[in-house]
């Protein structure tokens, strides 16, 4: 497919897009952040440990299988309780990565709070022997102060904010971050996620349709010169239809043989390399123009 040049392309080093596969390890977490309670709910709680229980393995050997690498972001609360599981997955050769440690909205933490709960996943990560180098807010809610956190905490990439498909450096008052951007679109929570106590989602879509969605993204973006960075989560997608539609999208990727499959600290270090890559400051000029909105309306 012939590309369209629109923005620095050097750290895609020719190929048409890159891929990065990315599992959300969230496991009880997420239900527990909605409420203390459901630690009282074995049948919520079984839902979610489905993930590192079947789901995580069930991945890693598809991902085996196709050869390919991915990262995986875990919270603190999935390292304490399944340790093994996130080993498994470092031992697997995968990147484990940052996601909070309680997997609360960070941009409802006071600031104190914030850090607490950042050191707290570092110290469970740290505990397992990884340090990780990137990060993502957990339901893609990050404070206006979590980016700069993070540089300050060594980071080298956040993948939470969504404006772009592009990579881009993130500039912050203690250093630059790179930011890979997700997108709605290619998150599995859109396709699969269905529990309805607590309602973290009301869809059980057909993993064909997901495949196709993602598929048709994953096509077009090689004109763009984008990067695909795929956002699942095992206690949704290791499901055995919906591993298979997985494997199906990796293997159509690897198939056009001009998009890389990569990590995303892979991508972070060539976005960081990359001498033209766009580079822009974090809060102070989109906060002010905000501000500026507010005011007027
Ligand atoms: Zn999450």
């Amino acid at each position: 497919m012939k590309r369209t040049a629109e923005a620095s392309s050097s750290w895609l080093r020719g190929a048409a897009a890159a891929m990065v596969l990315t599992f959300d390890v969230d496991a009880e977490s997420c239900v527990l952040a909605e409420g203390k309670h459901y630690a009282q709910h074995p049948g919520v709680l079984s839902h979610q440990a489905y993930g590192p229980r079947v789901g995580v393995p069930r991945i890693l050997r598809m991902l085996a299988d196709l050869d390919v690498r991915a990262t995986f972001f875990v919270p603190g609360a999935t390292a304490d309780t399944w340790p093994d599981v996130v080993t498994s997955i470092v031992e697997a050769g995968h990147e484990v990565a940052h996601h909070s440690y309680s997997h609360r909205r960070l941009v409802d933490l006071a600031p104190d709070e914030e850090i607490a709960d950042l050191e707290r996943g570092l110290e469970a990560l740290g505990r397992l022997g990884i340090k990780p180098a990137g990060h993502r807010s957990p339901l893609s809610s990050p404070s206006e102060r979590t980016a700069s956190l993070l540089a300050g905490y060594g980071f080298q990439y956040e993948s939470t904010l969504m404006d772009d498909d592009r990579p881009y450096l993130l500039e912050t008052d203690r250093g630059v971050l790179a930011e890979l951007p997700p997108h709605w679109t290619l998150d599995d929570f859109a396709q699969y996620a269905y529990l309805p106590d607590p309602s973290i989602g009301q869809v059980v879509e057909s993993p064909r349709k997901a495949l196709e969605v993602w598929a048709s993204e994953l096509d077009a973006m090689r004109r763009y010169g984008c990067l695909f960075v795929l956002c699942c989560h095992p206690f949704l997608s290791g499901r055995p239809s919906r591993v298979e539609a997985l494997r199906e999208l990796i293997s159509r990727a690897l198939g056009h043989g001009d998009v890389a499959v990569l990590t995303a600290a892979e991508v972070a270090a060539r976005v960081t390399a990359d001498p033209l890559i766009d580079i822009r400051p974090h809060n102070s000029r989109r906060t002010a123009a905000t501000n500026q909105l507010t005011e007027a309306s």
